[in-house]
């Protein structure tokens, strides 16, 4: 009897795993790996919650449109256009909040785990003047972002590195972004990101990332 409720469960099991939905990936660390800088009440609400709902509310609006899901998330938010007008609005919101923080919580680490390598200080030196003259800009673009979004590094179509910021759950990888070009480092700005610790302090936020981000998924990222 317990050999076949096990094989009853499998079964089921792998009927779900096949519908084909998106599923929420599990942080790439724990959720405390990040203090003291990102609080683990934080990570836990911004990734269990926050981001489980985006997913959720993608998988709903897909649902009628299953075909979809065979495509990577990235395809589908770089194509919204293509997609049927009812679902345009909810997918760029929501495929946006899917992709967005899958990519946020790749390029953060534990503290003093993935420094920045004298290579990638070049880098940025010779994109920007200096590390500081970075930092200083992109901590500009995250608190200068007027209501939620996103500041990002990304790298252009001809290989220059340019710091923007993205208003709601766009991507400088859409086709509606102002700038386009590929992300290799985001901070969250939405007030969910940091408010319980950071109350109304964006910009203490903002220079409290610097503790916790990936330089070695960066410098992967940015390629040569
Ligand atoms: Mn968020």
């Amino acid at each position: 009897m317990k050999k076949l409720s096990t094989t009853l469960l499998l079964a089921i099991c792998t009927a779900t795993l096949t519908f084909g939905q998106y599923k929420l990936p599990d942080l790439p660390y724990k959720y405390n790996a990040l203090e003291p800088y990102i609080d683990s009440t934080t990570m836990h609400i911004h990734h269990d919650f926050h981001h489980a709902t985006y997913f959720a509310n993608l998988n709903k609006a897909l649902e009628k449109y299953p075909e979809l899901y065979k495509k990577d998330v990235l395809e589908v938010i770089q194509n919204i256009s293509e997609l049927p007008a009812d679902i345009q609005t909810t997918v760029r919101n929501n495929g946006g909040g899917v992709y967005n923080h899958s990519f946020f919580w790749k390029i953060m680490a534990a503290p003093g785990t993935a420094n920045m390598s004298p290579h990638m200080e070049k880098v940025l030196t010779d994109n920007f003047g200096s590390v500081d003259a970075f930092k200083a800009e992109f901590e500009k673009a995250a608190v200068g972002r007027f209501g939620s979004g996103w500041a990002w590094l990304i790298k252009d179509s001809t290989g220059k590195l340019r710091i923007i910021s993205t208003p709601n759950q766009d991507n400088p990888l859409m086709a509606a972004a102002e700038v386009k070009g590929t992300p290799i480092l985001t901070l969250d700005v939405w007030e969910h990101a940091y408010y319980l610790k950071y109350q109304n302090k964006r910009a203490a936020y903002a220079k409290a990332f610097w503790n916790v981000v990936n330089w070695t998924e960066v410098e992967r990222l940015y390629g040569n």
